[in-house]
């Protein structure tokens, strides 16, 4: 193992295993797209193609994508739609959806099956257990819904505020469902309604067990596709550990803004990173993977 993570065309390993890939599950914040979430801005803020090509380019060679991201279903489709792509996942793995318009289904890790009412989400179920009462009466003034993201979703909801995460771990514990809560870093509202709270952070609250990795596991056993011809890109830790049930995982330049991120790739053999940030990473990973299959 090497004491930095290798870039893309620096292993004949990925090279190798590119070769045999026929379906790319991709994250799209920090990873396809751009700054401020554009397709069309790089990662220099610079108006640019590079991804939309790339998109083109993997769509002429009818290799499959499938949007894996923290957005919910609404966008997700929409985005797919825009691409050409069908099948997607989103909201972190809780909703794994097999085609655009189809049903959702929910991955709601270690539920017990029975543990949504006919007809309810797991959003609603995480409501109905009294995960939100119970956090704000246990933090008063220092938690509260992340308006406006936390609408339009199915599985996980979106708070912010600034908790100890421990102690609002040991309040959920208490609840009928294990739901478990997530600190997705500092955040910068315009507006709040939170008391006397200098640094806010944005929270999930989710299904406890449930990760990206394991909505595509179940997602590539649905689909009956063999693992070595399947491999993940993302830019963070979360989607590093797709790679555990696929052949390669491509990370973003960008990833490694997170210490943690190097530490995960590093722990894994089958990771390798490219040179490009963002959109001009996920277009380096294009051009390598067609490249190793036009060499096929
Ligand atoms: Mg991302």
């Amino acid at each position: 193992m090497s004491a930095k993570p290798l870039y893309i065309d620096e292993h004949p390993l990925f090279a190798e295993r590119l070769r045999a890939i026929r379906l790319l599950y991709t994250d799209l914040d920090g990873t396809m797209l751009g700054i401020g979430g554009s397709l069309f801005i790089d990662s220099k803020r610079r108006p640019s193609l590079v991804a939309a090509e790339a998109i083109v380019s993997i769509n002429s060679a009818c290799l499959e994508v499938v949007i894996c991201t923290g957005r919910n279903r609404i966008q997700a489709a929409e985005i797919a739609r825009l691409c050409g792509w069908r099948g997607f996942i989103a909201e972190l793995g809780c909703v794994v959806v097999p085609d655009r318009g189809a049903e959702p289904i929910y991955n709601t890790g270690v539920w017990a099956p029975d543990s949504l009412r006919a007809g309810e989400t797991p959003f609603e179920a995480i409501d109905r257990v009294g995960a939100l009462d119970a956090l704000r009466e246990a933090f008063p003034g220092k938690i509260e819904n992340h308006t406006p993201y936390h609408t339009n979703r199915e599985a996980t909801h979106v708070l912010r505020g600034s908790l100890d995460i421990n102690a609002a771990r040991q309040v959920l514990g208490e609840l009928d469902l294990q739901v478990e809560i997530v600190d997705n870093g500092v955040i910068h509202p315009i507006a709040t309604t939170l008391v006397d709270v200098a640094e806010v952070h944005a929270y999930h609250l989710m299904p406890a067990g449930v990760s990206k990795s394991s909505a595509v596991a179940l997602d590539l056993t649905r689909r009956g596709v063999d693992p070595a011809h399947a491999m993940a890109s993302g830019d963070s830790v979360a989607d590093v550990g797709i790679a555990d049930s696929l052949a390669l995982g491509v990370v973003m330049g960008n990833g490694l803004d997170d210490a943690s991120v190097a530490e995960a790739i590093l722990a894994r053999e089958n990771v390798a990173l490219t040179r490009g940030h963002r959109s001009e990473g996920w277009a380096e990973m294009a051009i390598s993977w067609l490249d190793a299959i036009s060499h096929e």
